[in-house]
C-alpha cells in the first residue's frame, strides 16, 4: 500500500515541522494520524476475558469435522495485514485456521452516525473520522460508494495474496468447490460478501453493479433511517417506503438475500408482509442479531418476528456481540440458540434448523471470542444440552444448505469499478 505509506511519512513530516514550528500539541496530533487506525482498531475491537481451561476433547473433534460459517464480519473495514495473526481485531486468516471456519462473511459497512439527530452532518459520520485517521484516500472520507469500493479493493487483494486459502464464493458451483477442497483436506475458507446499510445505494452504486461485484448479501439497514425505510437505531424507526419496496424487488431480481439486521420492528414487519403476500420467494436472513426473549436490547430481534423469519424458510443468526448477549460470556451464545430452537420447535417447525451464527467480529464491538475461539462456541452449545447434531447445523450446516440452494448457479461477469 505505497499511498499509505507516503500518507504516513507526510503525516510524521508534518507533525514534526508544527512542533518545530512551536506548535507541538497540534505537531503531536498530526503526527499521531499516522498510528490512528491501530488505535481505533485496539479501542473499537475487543474480546471478553475467556474462561479457563481447553475446551474439552469430545467438542474438538466435533467442531474440527463441522463445516463451520460467521454470517458477519466487518473484517475489510480495518488497516491491517489479514494474512498474518494480529494482536488486534478479531479475524486474520490463521485466527480463521485456528478457529476450524469454513465460510466467511465479508460485510461492507459504509455509514455509521454518532446520533441519527445529525445524520446528515458529516462531521457526525464515524466513517469520515475513521477514514480520516486511517489516512485512507480523500474520496472514501465522504463517499459511501467510495467507501464501499476501498474494502471490496482490500478484500481483493486479501484473497489474492492468500496463495489460494481464501477462496471467494459467489455462486453455487463456487460453494461446491470449496465443499470439494475441504473434503480433500485443504485448509481452505471460503469468503461470501454482504453489504451492511443500503447507503451506498442512495449515492452511486446500484443493485446490478452490487451482483456483479459478488455481493450476495444486503442488509437493508444500519444505524440510521435511510430513504429505503428504519433502523433499529434510527430516529423515527418507520417501516419501508415505496423506495425500499422498489429495492426488495429488485435484490429478488438479482437474486441478493434480505439481512434484516439491524432494520427497525416496523421495516421488519413491512419485509415480512411483503413475503407474506407472494413479493418475495426467496427466504430471509437476519445475519447478526440477539433475541429479546433473552435479552430485550432494542437492536435485538423480538420472538415474534424471528418466528416468522423462520416460518419463511429464513436463519437467525446469534451474534457473539456482547450488547445483544444477556452475559458478556459464551455460554449466553448457547442460551440465546437453544432459546430460538426451543421457540421454533414448539410452533412444530425443526428448530436446529433455522437458527445459525454470526460473530459481527471487528464491527467496532467486544465479542465473547475472537475467530480463534469458534470451538468454545460449540462447547457452550454441547454444554447447554444441544444434541451433536443439531449443534453441526447451527455451527454452519443450516448456512451451507441455505445457499446451496439460493445463490445463483453461476457467477455473473466481475466488473471494474
Ligand atoms: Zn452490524
Amino acid at each position: 500500500m505505497p499511498m499509505f505509506r507516503v500518507a504516513q511519512v507526510a503525516a510524521v513530516a508534518t507533525g514534526g515541522w508544527l512542533v518545530y514550528c512551536g506548535w507541538p500539541v497540534l505537531g503531536l496530533c498530526v503526527a499521531l494520524l499516522s498510528l490512528g487506525h491501530i488505535l481505533t482498531d485496539r479501542l473499537a475491537n475487543r474480546v471478553a476475558p475467556a474462561p479457563a481451561g481447553e475446551v474439552p476433547g469430545a467438542a474438538g473433534d466435533l467442531h474440527r469435522s463441522s463445516f463451520v460459517a460467521d454470517l458477519h464480519a466487518d473484517v475489510v473495514l480495518w488497516r491491517r495485514d489479514h494474512l498474518r495473526r494480529n494482536r488486534r481485531g478479531h479475524v486474520d486468516l490463521p485466527r480463521l485456521g485456528e478457529g476450524g471456519v469454513a465460510l466467511q462473511f465479508v460485510t461492507v459497512p459504509t455509514k455509521m452516525v454518532f446520533t441519527p439527530r445529525l445524520q446528515r452532518l458529516f462531521l457526525s459520520d464515524l466513517f469520515f473520522w475513521g477514514s480520516l485517521f486511517s489516512l485512507q484516500r480523500p474520496d472514501t472520507w465522504f463517499s459511501t460508494p467510495a467507501r464501499a469500493r476501498c474494502q471490496l479493493a482490500r478484500l481483493g487483494r486479501w484473497v489474492g495474496r492468500s496463495g489460494g486459502r481464501l477462496q471467494m464464493v459467489r455462486s453455487r458451483g463456487e460453494l461446491a468447490e470449496l465443499e470439494r477442497r475441504r473434503a480433500a483436506g485443504e485448509e481452505v475458507v471460503g469468503v461470501m460478501l454482504g453489504l451492511e446499510g443500503a447507503h451506498a445505494l442512495r449515492a452511486g452504486l446500484d443493485v446490478p453493479w452490487l451482483a456483479e461485484n459478488g455481493f450476495r448479501v444486503l442488509g437493508l439497514a444500519h444505524f440510521n433511517d435511510t430513504r429505503f425505510g428504519g433502523s433499529a437505531h434510527g430516529l423515527k424507526k418507520r417501516g419501508i417506503t415505496a423506495t425500499g419496496r422498489e429495492l426488495v424487488r429488485e435484490l429478488e431480481r438479482h437474486a441478493i438475500t434480505i439481512d434484516l439486521a439491524h432494520a427497525s420492528p416496523a421495516l421488519i414487519d413491512d419485509v415480512l408482509s411483503m413475503g407474506e403476500g407472494g413479493e418475495l420467494r426467496r427466504p430471509l436472513l437476519v445475519s447478526h442479531t440477539g433475541v429479546k426473549g433473552v435479552h430485550d436490547h432494542r437492536r435485538n430481534i423480538s420472538d415474534r418476528q424471528a418466528l416468522a423469519v423462520a416460518r419463511g424458510g429464513g436463519l437467525i443468526g446469534v451474534s457473539f456481540f456482547v450488547p445483544a448477549l444477556p452475559r458478556a460470556e459464551v455460554g449466553a451464545v448457547a442460551e440465546t440458540v437453544c432459546h430460538l430452537v426451543d421457540l421454533f420447535d414448539r410452533a412444530g417447525l425443526d428448530g436446529a434448523r433455522h437458527v445459525a451464527l454470526g460473530s459481527d467480529f471487528d464491527g467496532a464491538v467486544r465479542t465473547v471470542v475472537d475467530a480463534a475461539g469458534w470451538p468454545r462456541v460449540t462447547a457452550a452449545l454441547l454444554e447447554a444440552g444441544l444434541p451433536e447434531g443439531r449443534v453441526r447445523l447451527v455451527l454452519g450446516e443450516n448456512v451451507r444448505r441455505f445457499f446451496a440452494k439460493n445463490l445463483p448457479a453461476k457467477s455473473a461477469k466481475v466488473t471494474k469499478g
